[in-house]
């Protein structure tokens, strides 16, 4: 038997139907129009962000990585909120480029980047990562093609590594940024090139529940900063401190202690603001800001009993969020939590059921073994945790289902 799931929905729950954007979800399900959809409560993302800056320091500048939920309308809602955002392609440069974002605001990482995405980047202001030498030359090359001088900052794979992070991105050989040992003789030749120098990018892992994990990275950041900055070729005016601030997904996950990380990093501040008068220090966050305030949406449109267990059929699956299937990173799969919208509870004693998607695999499954076995045909199954690296991160063609709708509300 699997431990049902307790995750304490941040939605309110009114009638025994989840509210979202106030709205009873069945009556937003009425206004989407259609099935499976996902809704991202706005309201939610504004107390997120009020809280992160009621407890960061105020030195600290708010940026958003718009991979975790690049959907036009939340990344133009988070431009009112946040001072920044980070952008890992093309494509999300012309989304929030569409923004009232100043684009020395906005910067680039990624490894692979091309030489017109480089072009981009130049022409519109906004400030480079640098993760090659080779980036720096093709940036340095474009710039006077087009006749601007590229603002760059150097992204460093650090030597320390991001403890107990769910996905490790610093600390030994790995593709992003450029060894910290290697960036001195980087500096040295950037002096030569015509570039405007900005700083650096020091990004170290994500979705970390371990408040001391973070603190110490941060405490690196700014040591491993210090020592680089002896070789930079003008004043740190950007110093990104990376992000990792985990969301809890998983049974017997527990939130991030934000003021422990927050006061740590208050403490941290001042001889860091010795250090580099002219910087602006940025942590940027991804799933941090969206991830909890958004849901995925199914119907019910089957509900199967097979050798005593009870599978709800949905309209929805892992084409749409294959987080949720388990098949995003994850080694053993776990749930997600889940919940029949419009029942939260159930009448009688709670029961068992699996709720899956309609695609031929055994790999599409939503909730394994959960507390929805009283869920009835035309109830909705929402996946909660799901405002992040949910449909863009998803095989969206596999089978050709039609797309989900996605709301702002
Ligand atoms: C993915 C990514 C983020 C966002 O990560 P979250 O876990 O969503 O906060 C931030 N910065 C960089 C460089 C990234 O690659």
């Amino acid at each position: 038997m699997t431990a049902p799931h307790h995750v304490d929905t941040i939605f309110p729950v009114e009638d025994n139907c989840l509210l979202i954007g106030g709205m009873p979800l069945t009556r937003l399900a009425e206004r989407v129009g259609s099935t499976p959809f996902y809704a991202y409560d706005r309201q939610l993302i504004t107390e997120r962000v009020a809280q992160l800056r009621a407890a960061l320091p105020q030195e600290i500048h708010l940026h958003y990585a718009i991979k975790a939920n690049p959907m036009p309308a939340v990344v133009q809602y988070l431009a009112g909120l946040v001072d920044g955002f980070d952008v890992a392609s093309g494509g999300e440069l012309k989304v929030v480029l569409d923004t009232t974002m100043a684009p020395d605001k906005i910067s680039f990482a990624g490894p692979g980047k091309s030489e017109a995405e480089l072009r981009q980047a130049a022409a519109a202001g906004i400030v480079v990562n640098l993760e090659s030498e080779r980036e720096m030359e093709t940036l340095a090359r474009v710039g006077s093609e087009i006749g601007v001088r590229p603002k760059a900052a150097v992204r460093v794979n650090p030597d320390f590594e991001l403890k107990a992070a769910g996905m490790k991105m610093s600390g030994g050989p790995k593709q992003f940024g450029v060894d910290a040992e290697r960036v001195p003789a980087m500096l040295a030749r950037m002096k030569q090139l015509p570039i405007e120098f900005y700083g650096f990018h020091i990004f170290s892992g994500s979705q970390n529940l371990r408040a001391e994990a973070i603190m110490e990275a941060q405490r690196n950041t700014f040591e491993l900063a210090r020592r680089l900055a002896k070789d930079a070729p003008g004043p740190v005016r950007l110093l990104n401190l990376g992000g990792g601030f985990g969301i809890p997904y998983f049974p017997g996950e527990q939130r991030l202690d934000l003021q422990a990380v927050c006061e740590h990093l208050a403490g941290l501040v001042p001889d860091a603001r010795r250090d580099f008068p002219e910087a602006e220090f940025v942590i940027e966050l991804g799933r941090y800001f969206v991830g909890e305030a958004g849901v995925y949406v199914s119907r019910v449109v089957d509900r199967k009993e097979s050798r005593g267990q009870l599978f709800l059929i949905t309209d929805g699956g892992l084409h749409h969020h294959l987080a949720a299937s388990g098949n995003f990173g994850q080694v053993i799969r776990k749930n997600y939590p889940v919940l029949v919208g419009n029942r939260v509870k159930p009448e009688g004693e709670p029961s068992l059921a699996s709720a899956v998607g309609p695609l031929c695999t055994p790999l599409d499954v939503l909730g394994d073994k959960m507390e929805l076995g009283h869920a009835q045909i035309g109830d909705l199954i929402v996946v909660l945790q799901s405002g992040a690296y949910g449909l863009t991160a998803s095989p969206q063609a596999f089978l050709g289902h039609p797309a989900p709708v996605e709301v702002l509300v």
